[in-house]
């Protein structure tokens, strides 16, 4: 394998077109990137297809090593990077934390786990139709695979889905949101050539949904993440060349709190839950319902918290606990949610408006009095607000819970640890937590996906890395009757004797008791 001595990515002239990357704590320009057309984008996915059969013979031990090395240098490095994720995100050092942390499990967990999801898997025909057959079924790599991510977790998005395609043996060209390009250029270029990487194997393509559009005409499969709206042109767009598509989509998750709860600590998982980066997680505690005996207290409790924390620019560690906005115009979506609330009765508890001065602030807001009418309870805010209504019964948060187009994660908070089950099991969505929420992320053994307009396919779990690869089965004939029984020419003799097989091996008839 040839190594890269140098950054790999987006070596563009100095006078092809780039775009600025603004902090939207401040509002100051902080980078320009290059602006990929589709020509920059084919050409990278070009020379990610030359160097992938490289990287896929060099096989899971050697792929391995250099994720763990570059763990090792994310560790390393994790003040750059983390102020890169503040810089271009406006969110705080502990948000930026949580990206990098993420990061580094997912490059152990993948470098441990792939090699286990991929093996051949070897197996004896289940049916005597294929005596005498073996059977084994490979996972060979597609090809590049198109990484599309979103501005809210740029490294957790688009590298926590790039080091499975990778580890399977793919090339990979990622493409993270105009908005946030800084984190993944960081790792793409500096991080990666710097443990030795080998070159052109993971590229940078940077750009607006424009550069994206050119990846899904030129890449092998697109992982997408993002907007139910845009997924849903991804898919089309993919479909004119039969490529496969995997789409994490929006959300609109809602949390169920039982009168026997543990009420501190359903109001604290709401609180980190809600208001996680800004709220502007696709998993986010977007809604709760609490039954009507203890709705008051966890009202006021939650009120009390969300009014005391601290709001404004990323600084040093521990200073500050809502970042800003990160996302062009979200404010403005929240805004509008909270006003159509209170404009059909909703009380504001505490926030409820964008902070003046620079910087693009959405204080954390507490709703009440809210209800299905409202489209801070049915449609993704992606924000700092938390609207909780109060309802008579489980019965009623559970229909109004799936009352959604929506089914990413959920949450139920009770002491009966059973009858939490019980309900998580019937709400509908890929994930529900009980007593918790946002850290079922964590465990990368277990499928990530969302149901109904949240998705198709997932992460996590061995289908989080098979559906990087083409599935083939080889069969193997070890010994075999001179004669085939469908052989030409049929002769009554054989007919009779499939004939007879049929009968024998389907003809008894079920006994009922
Ligand atoms: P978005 O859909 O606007 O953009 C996502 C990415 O797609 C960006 O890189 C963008 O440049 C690119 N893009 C835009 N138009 C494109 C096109 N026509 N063709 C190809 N690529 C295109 O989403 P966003 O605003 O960046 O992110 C917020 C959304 O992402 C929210 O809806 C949120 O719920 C969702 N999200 C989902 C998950 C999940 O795991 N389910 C995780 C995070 C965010």
């Amino acid at each position: 394998l040839t190594t890269t001595q140098n950054p790999t990515a987006t070596q563009t002239p100095p006078s092809a077109p780039t775009f600025s990357v603004s902090n939207p704590a401040t509002g100051e320009v902080v980078a320009q990137v290059p602006k990929l057309d589709d020509a920059g984008v084919a050409a990278l996915v070009d020379r990610a297809r030359a160097a992938q059969p490289a990287w896929a013979e060099a096989g899971f031990k050697e792929r391995a090593g250099l994720m763990l090395d570059l763990r090792s240098w994310l560790v390393h490095e994790r003040r750059k990077v983390a102020q890169a994720l503040m810089d271009e995100g406006g969110k705080t050092f502990e948000d930026a934390l949580v990206e990098i942390t993420y990061t580094c499990e997912a490059l152990g967990f993948w470098a441990r786990q792939a090699q286990r999801c991929l093996r051949d898997e070897r197996m004896r025909p289940t049916t005597p139709l294929l005596f005498g057959r073996s059977v084994v079924v490979r996972w060979a790599p597609r090809g590049v695979i198109g990484v599309i991510a979103p501005w809210n977790y740029p490294l957790v998005l688009g590298f926590g889905d790039a080091i499975p395609a990778l580890m399977a043996g793919n090339g990979v060209v990622l493409k993270p949101s105009s908005v946030t390009p800084l984190s993944s250029q960081a790792v793409i270029e500096d991080g990666m050539p710097a443990v030795g990487f080998p070159r052109d194997v993971c590229l940078l393509a940077t750009g607006p949904g424009h550069t994206g559009s050119a990846l899904v005409d030129s890449a092998d499969m697109i992982m997408f993440t993002g907007s139910t709206e845009v997924g849903k042109g991804i898919a089309q767009r993919a479909a004119q060349r039969l490529i496969p598509v995997s789409l994490e989509l929006g959300g609109k998750d809602p949390m169920i709190v039982l009168s026997d709860a543990d009420l501190h600590r359903a109001v604290e998982v709401a609180v980190t839950g809600g208001l996680m980066n800004s709220g502007q997680t696709c998993m986010s505690v977007e809604r709760i319902y609490v039954e009507e005996p203890v709705y008051d207290d966890f009202v006021k409790i939650m009120a009390d918290k969300v009014s005391s924390l601290r709001m404004g620019p990323p600084a040093s560690p521990g200073t500050v606990d809502i970042g800003s906005m990160t996302g062009p115009g979200q404010s403005e979506i929240v805004d509008a949610h909270v006003r159509d609330a209170v404009q059909k009765g909703a009380r504001v508890l505490t926030g409820g408006r964008r902070r003046d001065g620079s910087g693009d602030f959405y204080e954390p807001t507490v709703l009440v009095d809210v209800d299905h009418s409202m489209a801070c309870m049915t449609e993704e805010t992606f924000g700092p607000t938390l609207p909780v209504m109060k309802v008579r019964d489980a019965e009623e948060a559970l229909r109004l819970a799936n009352d959604s187009p929506y089914g990413l994660n959920s949450s139920v908070f009770t002491r009966d640890l059973d009858r939490g089950e019980q309900i998580a099991r019937r709400i509908d969505a890929g994930n529900a937590c009980v007593n918790d929420a946002l850290t079922n992320y964590f465990e990368l053994r277990a499928p990530f996906g969302g149901w109904k307009q949240s998705g198709l396919g997932g992460r996590h779990g061995e289908e989080g890395i098979r559906k990087y690869c083409k599935a083939q089965t080889v069969l193997v004939t070890r010994f075999a009757p001179p004669r085939d029984p469908l052989g030409y020419p049929r002769t009554r003799v054989t007919s009779k004797l499939l004939e007879a097989t049929l009968v024998m091996l389907y003809g008894r008839r079920r006994r009922r008791r």
